[in-house]
């Protein structure tokens, strides 16, 4: 049990994240106050990790928001420091903390220990939730824990929803092509440049548009 005395204590609030280099499910965000064991965490849906979303790299703002709500939560103190894991999906969090907390508050660093533990715990639970039981060596055998998720997803195709199946190399395999539904037709944008599916056959000579910027010329 800690406690705490005024200033003689000095505080950290770690922030670290798991499961962006998983197939599975989207990525949780932990922070954790290591003096006092104080922790809760977040997620980034997985649907900022499929198509267009993921090409338009719209979790690193989704990661932010996050980032910032459990920072607030912590209730940081005056002078405490934040650190921050160096994966990029934290590059617009740290930007956005900086601006908040003062450039010299914010550090970037590996995240080891405690912090890391209870935040691969808490995208370990998640994975379970779905069904699906990690290699016991997921984090070492990084290569083998992919194709074993994608076993698994074969088994499982309806799982497909909760797999990040907007990374590019998925392309190479049958399995993630199969999920495009039929009726629809790939198409790259032409304002995003991202992969997108649309409901008709492209016509070469006309631009064709994804989901996001459809929207936002109409809204011109
Ligand atoms: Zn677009």
């Amino acid at each position: 049990m800690h406690e705490e005395q005024g200033s003689s204590v000095r505080m950290t609030i770690i922030v670290d994240d798991a499961g962006s280099g998983d197939l599975l499910f989207g990525v949780v965000i932990g922070a954790c106050r290591e003096e006092t064991g104080e922790f809760s965490y977040g997620l980034v849906d997985v649907r900022f990790f499929q198509q267009v979303l993921f090409c338009q790299k719209e979790y690193l703002q989704e990661a932010s928001r996050i980032v910032s709500q459990l920072v607030a939560e912590l209730k940081v103190k005056p002078d405490e420091e934040i650190h921050v894991c160096q994966g990029n999906i934290f590059d617009e969090a740290v930007d956005e903390l900086r601006k908040v907390y003062g450039e010299g508050r914010v550090l970037r660093v590996k995240v080891v220990g405690e912090p890391q533990r209870l935040t691969e715990i808490a995208y370990l639970d998640e994975i379970r939730n779905l069904g699906y039981e990690p290699l016991a060596e997921r984090e070492a055998k990084r290569a083998k824990s992919f194709f074993h998720m994608m076993r698994w997803l074969k088994a499982n195709p309806d799982m497909l929803r909760y797999a990040k199946t907007g990374w590019p190399r998925l392309k190479r395999y049958r399995l993630f092509n199969a999920f495009h539904e039929d009726s629809l037709y790939r198409a790259v944008c032409s304002d995003c440049g991202c992969e997108c599916e649309v409901p008709f056959k492209p016509d070469p000579a006309r631009p064709v548009y994804c989901r996001a910027c459809w929207a936002a010329r109409r809204g011109r």
